[in-house]
């Protein structure tokens, strides 16, 4: 397939943010597409190379591409950086340095989507020594053969900067109006990106078998499941409201959520937003397979950190020192865990999803034995309020933070956030103790004893419907010593020469971030503000919303992606949910 119609497709998508256009050029690309390179359009429109959990990056930095240019153009690398600067864009500058090309090239090959496609794979995978200049060659020969606008969408692809606006949901029903003709079939193609993760494996099946092989579609071990997640209550009350009449309590146990796929000794294990992460957890490789009773299963379970004299669970923070690349087994005795079983997914080659919680709570409890190292969550089931508030405060004394309730009859809704589990946790108790969970975009240097670290952060949500992230407040109080110093060390790899053009941001910071790690913040309020860019114009015109008296908790939260952060919706509801409390107090008082 020509490369050129790609290219002429996001030239298209990335003039609009309306979802019906988008659709529709979704739409007519997908007719162009043949069966074989479905999949790799699919990845290629998000930016991608592979589904994000097989962990396939990339990873171009924009020095490395200006080489690269200058290489398949004979322009000089400060002249390239200068339209770079003025254009903001490295994609675009390329296209106007690339029109003043001093080097003609003769033998001219035609793109294709294949040939792109394996070229920044091979880039993906190369490591060591000359990688670097291998990337440079390859990049500069697909140049030398690009159209500009192949060029730019080649480099945009690169540096991932490529936005098209297009949600997973808008690519959907592209392919549900594309090859079933029904945008209603969404749904199907929904179920089936939920329990596997993958658009494109998703793509191929439609195109290949239509929406016969989307009602097929199986779960598949070793591919990860999108999770289910769930709504917070603030009280008893409100759960005593939507839980109905008896339900299933569990402690919400203060750790990294982990779904294990198993398989005799084959064992991977999954985070939250779905990374692999076995090789921080050497421990439950070696120990998990020995305990499963089931020829294969997927088990989703919280992993928590102990105190190894007392048994006592201790705060998540103290996973992070699992997260390292080196001296693992040091780390694997000094920070001792426990994994806490709570679901089960599938079972023996069985989809286990269609079952209710309670049918999926006892098969979970026969096919784990339990040991020191593996337990279940505690459970208990409940009807009345006052059951709910002893097992708040068991939990609470247990070292979790609160509480997670579960419907008896539903199944196992993957990736969405619902009704069927809720969460109450021991801060939603108080009116405006919530915490939210923000993207760090920026950084200002700090002064006197933070001077070498970053002594104030930016911080952003992020607005699902723009896919950007919008600032919310400037955080500089809750830091320690230590949180500084790991915050620099974690941010420094991402310092961007320009920002990143999905930040939404009036005010300038000394430096801009790739919106990569999310961070806990409580504050006491929030406020409309002419500066910060959350819910811009949505409360008042010319406003958006920003928090007040900002503090970092000191949980750092690299389970969950920026695309993980609380959202706009969420503060939004949180800011009239604070009016709605103040205006009750009044009315009382
Ligand atoms: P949070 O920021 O509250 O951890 P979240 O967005 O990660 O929320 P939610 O589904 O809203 O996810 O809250 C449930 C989270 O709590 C899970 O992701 C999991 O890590 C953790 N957890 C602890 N105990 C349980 C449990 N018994 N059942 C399910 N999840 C649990």
């Amino acid at each position: 397939m020509e490369y050129s119609i790609l290219a002429k497709s996001f030239e298209k998508m990335e003039s609009t943010r309306k979802r019906l256009e988008l659709t529709q050029y979704l739409v007519e690309l997908f007719e162009k597409t043949p069966q074989d390179v479905i999949s790799k359009i699919t990845y290629l429109l998000q930016g991608k190379l592979r589904p994000d959990f097989e962990g396939i990056e990339l990873g171009v930095a924009e020095k490395l591409a200006i080489r690269a240019i200058s290489k398949s153009s004979g322009i000089a690398i400060k002249k390239i950086e200068e339209e770079y600067n003025k254009r903001g864009d490295l994609g675009h500058a390329a296209a106007i340095i690339l029109e003043q090309k001093t080097q003609t090239t003769f033998l001219v090959e035609s793109i294709t989507v294949e040939r792109v496609y394996e070229t920044l794979f091979k880039i993906a995978r190369l490591e060591g020594l000359r990688s670097q200049d291998m990337k440079i060659k390859y990049i500069s020969s697909l140049l030398n053969d690009a159209s500009t606008l192949e060029a730019t969408y080649i480099l945009k692809i690169l540096l991932g900067t490529l936005r098209l606006g297009v949600a997973e949901n808008t690519v959907m029903d592209a392919l549900a109006i594309a090859y079933s003709g029904n945008k209603e079939n969404r749904k199907m193609l929904e179920y089936a990106y939920n329990v596997s993760t993958d658009l494109g494996k998703v793509a191929e099946v439609i195109a290949t078998d239509g929406i016969k092989g989307i009602e097929e579609f199986k779960i598949e071990l070793f591919n990860p499941i999108r999770p289910m997640l769930a709504d917070r209550v603030k009280s008893e009350e409100e759960v005593m409201e939507k839980m109905g009449n008896e339900f299933a309590i569990e402690y919400k146990l203060d750790g990294e959520r982990v779904q294990i796929h198993i398989e005799g000794e084959k064992i991977e294990l999954f985070s939250r937003s779905l990374e692999k992460i076995s090789s921080y957890y050497p421990d439950i490789i070696e120990k998990i397979p020995k305990i499963i009773q089931a020829e294969n299963a997927i088990l989703e379970a919280e992993i928590v950190a102990i105190n190894e004299n007392t048994g006592d669970f201790l705060p998540f923070q103290e996973l992070m020192h699992r997260r390292r690349k080196y001296k693992i087994e040091k780390a694997v005795t000094e920070y001792p865990i426990t994994v806490n079983f709570f679901d089960v997914l599938y079972c023996n080659g069985k989809n286990c999803i269609e079952l209710s919680y309670i049918e999926r709570r006892r098969k979970l409890e026969k096919i784990v034995k339990e040991n020191e190292f593996a337990k279940y969550i505690p459970m208990t089931i409940a009807k009345t309020k006052n059951k709910i508030e002893e097992f708040f405060e068991n939990s609470i004394n247990a070292g979790s933070e609160g509480l997670m309730l579960k419907m008896l009859d539903k199944p196992y809704q993957a990736g969405s956030r619902g009704s069927h589990w809720l969460k109450l946790k021991r801060e939603y108790r108080n009116e405006l103790g919530d915490s939210l969970d923000l993207v760090v975009i920026g950084g200002f240097f700090g002064k006197g004893r933070r001077t070498g670290s970053y002594g104030t952060l930016l911080l952003s949500t992020y607005d699902e419907n723009t896919d950007t992230f919008p600032s919310i407040c400037k955080v500089g109080t809750g830091f320690t010593d230590e949180s500084l110093d790991q915050l620099y060390q974690i941010l420094n790899p991402k310092i961007t020469i320009k920002k990143n053009p999905r930040i939404n941001s009036e005010m300038e910071a000394d430096v801009w971030f790739e919106p990569e790690l999310v961070i806990e913040v409580v504050a006491s309020e929030i406020t409309l503000s002419p500066i910060h860019k959350v819910a811009q114009d949505e409360i008042r015109k010319n406003a958006g919303l920003a928090l007040r008296f900002p503090k970092f908790t000191g949980k750092i939260r690299v389970e969950k992606m920026a695309e993980d952060a609380s959202t706009d919706e969420e503060v939004i509801s949180l800011y009239k949910g604070q009016n709605k409390a103040a205006r009750d107090k009044n009315l009382i008082e």
